[in-house]
């Protein structure tokens, strides 16, 4: 399987309302934004992943039920999205055990794979991989591997990597083409870059027999939300316009990657098995 073009697409499910102070008196959106991922999904036949906060079920308490019987891959996205950086190791870990119970009572079983709010698995929280081993994880895509603007693990490869906690970790995919290093599959960069950019970069990936790992939230695709300003981009305009740029567009690229390359979407947890088996040969 790992000699296929493999595309690792995920869904960051979380619903940045509630990450705002006055977030809930817009409209709730995520359900029937899910419904349009899942029916990409299906149209290809695919299982993807979805890393989920915990405070999703309280709103959409049929949510993960829909996504377990369907057969897509429940996993954690923690439980109150912060950045990595800026817990403790006991905040992490007891942040963590919040998100696997508030998920495993909406529905979800034996959740394996965890990733962090922004990417913020970094040289500053060494003891991040250890806390997720010992919480029951398997493996994490909570790495950026580059200098980055906000959180990044420079030096850190852009394989899957075995850690010596004896969990995979599976970094973020990368563009090859900038000055600036950036994960051209996923959320803001898919939809802002040009769809030349974009293909070039998942054709340079599929040549070199690398997974393309990317991350998609339901904001992401959402055409009809009402406009206010994004939490956790310090009142930028710039950055809040971006957010909004091209999400029209977000399927039709889908589409023509999966008609181009012919990728396979498949669970990162199937993806880590894979790994996994093949290192156990080696
Ligand atoms: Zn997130």
């Amino acid at each position: 399987m790992l000699n296929e073009n493999i595309f690792l697409f995920s869904v960051d499910l979380e619903d940045i309302r509630l990450r705002m102070d006055d977030g809930l008196k817009y409209n709730a959106s995520v359900e029937r934004l899910v419904g349009n991922y899942l029916e990409f999904l299906n149209k290809f036949k695919s299982k993807a992943t979805f890393f989920v906060v915990g405070d999703i079920p309280k709103y959409y308490p049929d949510l993960i039920k829909t996504l377990v019987k369907e057969g897509h891959e429940i996993a954690c996205h923690s439980n109150l999205h912060l950045p990595v950086e800026k817990q403790t190791a006991k905040e992490f870990k007891e942040d963590l055990l919040r998100n696997i119970e508030s998920l495993t009572n909406a529905g979800a079983n034996q959740i394996v794979g965890y990733r962090a709010p922004f990417y913020s698995i970094t040289p500053k929280t060494p003891w991040a991989f250890e806390v997720l081993a010992e919480t029951g994880f398997k493996y994490s895509s909570s790495v950026l591997p580059s200098k980055n603007p906000i959180y990044g693990w420079p030096n850190f490869g852009e394989k899957p990597r075995k850690m010596k906690e004896g969990i995979w970790e599976i970094p973020i995919s990368l563009s090859a083409n900038f000055m600036l290093t950036v994960p051209f599959a996923g959320g803001v960069y898919f939809r802002v870059l040009p769809k030349a950019i974009i293909n070039w970069n998942f054709k340079k990936q599929f040549g070199n027999n690398n997974a393309v790992a990317g991350y998609f939230h339901p904001y992401d695709i959402d055409v009809d939300q009402e406009p206010y300003m994004h939490p956790g981009i310090d009142e930028s305009w710039f950055y809040n316009k971006l957010l909004y740029h091209n999400r029209s567009k977000v399927f039709s690229r889908l589409d023509s990657i999966m008609e181009r390359f012919q990728p396979k979407i498949i669970t990162y947890k199937n993806y880590f098995e894979e790994l996994n088996s093949q290192d156990a040969k080696r």
